[in-house]
């Protein structure tokens, strides 16, 4: 039984606690605080219970050496302002340093360690660094969501060095809504794909045909689909090699509880940096054009399936939402989701993926959906049913 936050007695504990701070990082100042955001509520709950606690967490990919880039440091001033606090930075994860300040930390303080990857030992899960890291708490909690499906020193071969271990909220909010709210899920349940890679979208369709009534399939990857039914799709994005695979989903899917959706009509122009831009139906896109989002009868169409469903997943925008022209799908859905969720009749919405959760955030929309996942290639993994290292250790 992996034991969550709430059932440790915190007090006068010092908690070495595995987040994910990796976030974009531009001159030297943090661009995009959500999974600083995500990790607050532990934190906080941990100093007011009158706990100390050590934070530690990857930053990029520095590949075993320190990279000034690829500080912790900028993450750390963030922290602090968010806690109104100040807080102590080491400049190494395992230094005798860093150890004697965890040691000589109080009730109500924090300690970020230096960026984990600077040491190669981190990603190989090296048995004698997680002994080190190990000695910086008394008891562990990892809340990092987002290496959740990897097998790390500070998520996986650590665990074997604590007595006291378990998961944090974040943890426990993605386990709720990317594991259990599928378990025995509300129905109508409603799948909606879009983005331009289909590659990692596959095991997610395939598993949803049995669990989803409804699967939308938008964004670029729809007409590798299109193109596996016979359809003329212009100049659009195709992915040569998964027309097959999209083959073999169209047929499985008639023998599935699923319905696949495809949208009936496109907002198209000559290429993505083009501003001038034209409707056409599907089938009618001209062989000079691209498809580059999703034109108003398909918003309106999916507008409706959503409001008559009980659980939604959305995982990849509807087009190139990063260009306002081509951006009006994928925010149609976004004020969908959340006039559902503002209903509060009970219908879960959850939003995943990088690009779809930055799109979310970017309408301001983050706390009105029931879930943005804070993790990429984990919540897709948790989404498929496998078993992430991280809870596999501490289960
Ligand atoms: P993914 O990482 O697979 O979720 O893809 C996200 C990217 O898909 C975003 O950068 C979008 O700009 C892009 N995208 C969405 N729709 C289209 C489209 N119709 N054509 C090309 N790219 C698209």
């Amino acid at each position: 039984m992996i034991k969550p936050l709430h059932t440790f007695y915190l007090k006068n504990k010092r908690i070495l606690m595995r987040v994910d701070f990796n976030v974009p990082i531009n001159n030297g100042r943090v661009v995009d605080d959500f999974r600083i955001q995500s990790t607050l509520p532990t934190i906080q709950y941990c100093l007011e219970q009158g706990a100390g606690v050590v934070l530690m967490s990857h930053l990029g990919r520095p590949n075993g050496k320190v990279d000034a880039d690829l500080s912790l440091m900028p993450v750390g001033e963030t922290l602090s302002d968010m806690l109104e606090m100040p807080i102590k930075f080491s400049d190494d994860c395992i230094s005798e340093d860093a150890r004697d300040t965890s040691l000589g930390i109080s009730a109500g303080e924090v300690h970020l360690l230096e960026n984990l990857r600077f040491h190669n030992e981190e990603t190989q899960n090296d048995p004698y660094f997680s002994m080190l890291l190990a000695k910086h708490g008394e008891i562990y909690i990892n809340d990092a969501f987002g290496t959740a499906h990897r097998v790390h020193a500070s998520n996986v071969g650590i665990v074997d060095h604590f007595k006291q271990k378990g998961i944090g909220f974040l943890m426990e909010k993605e386990l709720k809504y990317l594991k259990e709210s599928f378990d025995r899920p509300r129905r109508p349940v409603t799948l909606i794909l879009g983005g331009a890679k289909i590659g990692t979208k596959i095991s997610l369709i395939q598993r949803f045909l049995n669990k989803a009534d409804t699967i939308i399939i938008s964004g670029g990857m729809v007409f590798t689909f299109l193109k596996a039914k016979g359809e003329e799709v212009g100049k659009s994005l195709i992915d040569e090699n998964g027309v097959a695979i999209a083959s073999q989903i169209i047929k499985e899917a008639k023998n599935q509880k699923a319905k696949l959706v495809f949208p009936s009509d496109f907002i198209c122009a000559k290429n993505i940096e083009s501003e001038s831009i034209k409707i056409y139906s599907r089938r009618k896109i001209p062989k000079t054009m691209m498809g580059l989002d999703i034109g108003p009868r398909s918003i309106e169409r999916f507008r409706k399936i959503i409001s008559s469903s009980n659980t939604i997943l959305w995982n990849g925008p509807m087009g190139v939402y990063e260009k306002d022209c081509f951006s009006k799908g994928t925010s149609s859905i976004a004020e969908k989701l959340v006039e559902l969720t503002e209903a509060d009749a009970g219908q879960i919405t959850i939003v995943g993926g990088g690009d779809t959760a930055a799109a979310i955030r970017s309408y301001g929309y983050q706390r009105n959906v029931s879930h943005v996942s804070t993790g990429g290639g984990a919540s897709l993994e948790l989404l498929c049913g496998e078993s992430l290292p991280a809870f596999t250790a501490l289960g």
